[in-house]
């Protein structure tokens, strides 16, 4: 092999990934290890247990990529092809290998069992051929030098792939031996606020400027409730040439969104929030209702948050709102529970029970129920009081179903809090 490896495909074999019930993983973990040595995980197919569609599969593979990985299928079943699809494709025929043989033999041994005959299945290479040891199973996997590319066959389980692939990738390892000097950075810019398209139109006039010429840069813009990820991506050998590049770049962005970013460090938004809580020496409490305490679990999902959160109250009755929060039932009675004299009494409520600095309060249709016109499912009323400031109350109108209403409140509730802490 000459040319260093850069771009890679991955295939997964089994008729059980195919179904409603088991996913591809490995991918996952491949993708990852490959990354880290500047090798592209450029696509990806799920094949069932069928010898003719797989070496369908891998020629167009090797076609389109240096390195080929396949996971799944060598087993010692008759169900398991990948040995036998690749050897059709490459033209390379099998032969038992009996130092494998007497390895697979001594594996049972050790448990006392007498190797079953069909596990000589696993014993089989391809001729000239590497075979890679598996330290967790029976099947090793198979290192295959074909036109100056790689292809690699891995067992399906796990936890046996990935300590091989990972020895594969380690210094001296195969596939490190045969990647480039130049490797992957990513920096990453979070959002909130703004939709997807709307970041496009103030991004896209920027990045696109970036795609040509010898380096290029590039971007993913991906989408969630709530918050919008750009993504840039750029490949170089120059560590401080590259970070600086698309340090350079990430500015530039960010200026563009203004102060709907929220992080250029990959913290997620309660992150942000209880890190300024944190250094702010300020403490956090919440009363929620049609978030259910969606809330505070994304708060305390961040460890340490107890530097900051205090706790909260599920108040999704109105009893509850009565007794846990002191509102007023005439006033419920006047405006209804979602409305902002709710919110406003409900967060007055939980900061005068708690003491805490920042307090905010929820409280909607979450939906798919319970909407009316003036008040139709998505609608969202969040109060929030940060140490001087006067309280805010706002009404905001979610899309989407009622996951995605809990899920952009509690997101809003937090880039309130961000915002006025500024
Ligand atoms: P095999 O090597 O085909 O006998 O696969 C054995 C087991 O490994 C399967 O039953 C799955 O539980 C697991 N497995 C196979 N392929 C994958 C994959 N791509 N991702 C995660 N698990 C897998
Ligand atoms: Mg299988």
């Amino acid at each position: 092999m000459t040319a260093p490896l850069t771009t890679a495909e991955v295939i997964a074999v089994g008729s059980e990934l195919l179904g409603s019930t088991r996913l591809d993983t490995n991918s996952l973990f491949i993708s990852d290890q490959l990354r880290r040595l500047g090798i592209e995980l450029k696509g990806k197919s799920v094949v069932g247990d069928d010898r003719v569609r797989l070496g369908d599969v891998l020629g167009d593979a090797l076609r389109r990529a240096d390195l080929v990985v396949l996971t799944g299928g060598l087993g010692p079943t008759d169900d398991d092809l990948t040995r036998e699809a690749v050897g059709d494709v490459l033209g390379l025929e099998l032969s038992e290998d009996p130092a494998i043989t007497a390895g697979i033999r001594q594996r049972f041994e050790r448990r006392g069992l007498p190797m079953p005959e069909v596990n000589r299945r696993q014993a089989m290479v391809h001729r000239g051929a590497r075979s890679l040891p598996n330290p967790h199973g029976s099947a090793p996997g198979i290192l295959i030098a074909t036109g100056g590319k790689l292809v690699v066959l891995l067992p399906g389980p796990p936890r046996e792939l990935q300590p091989m692939l990972a020895a594969l990738c380690a210094e001296g390892g195969a596939i490190a031996e045969h990647a480039g000097r130049e490797r992957l950075y990513t920096v990453l810019l979070f959002t909130t606020g703004l939709s997807e398209s709307r970041v496009e139109e103030l991004v896209q006039p920027i990045y696109s400027t970036w795609r040509d010429g010898t380096e290029p840069i590039s971007t993913t813009i991906l989408a969630t409730p709530g918050q919008v990820e750009i993504h840039l991506t750029m490949r170089s050998s120059d560590d401080a040439h590259a970070k600086e590049r698309l340090e350079r770049s990430r500015a530039q962005l960010a200026a563009a969104l203004g102060d709907c970013v929220f992080a250029t460090d990959g913290r997620s938004l309660p992150q942000v929030v209880g890190d300024v809580l944190r250094e702010r020496h300020l403490t956090f409490a919440a009363a929620e209702s049609c978030t259910g305490g969606l809330l505070l679990q994304r708060m305390t999902d961040v460890a340490g948050s107890s530097d900051y959160v205090t706790g909260g109250v599920i108040a999704y009755s109105n009893e509850l709102k009565i007794q846990l929060l002191g509102v007023d039932s005439s006033l419920l009675d006047t405006h209804g529970a979602v409305s902002e004299a709710a919110a406003a009494a409900m967060v007055d409520g939980i900061r005068e029970r708690t003491g805490a600095d920042v307090c905010v309060s929820i409280t909607g249709v979450a939906g798919p129920g319970g909407g009316s016109e003036a008040k139709p499912v998505g609608t969202v009323v969040i109060g929030v009081r940060v140490p001087g400031h006067p309280l805010s109350v706002q009404t905001h109108r979610f899309p989407g179903g009622r996951e995605m209403v809990r899920l952009q409140s509690s997101q809003m509730a937090l880039d309130r809090v961000r915002r006025m802490l500024g």
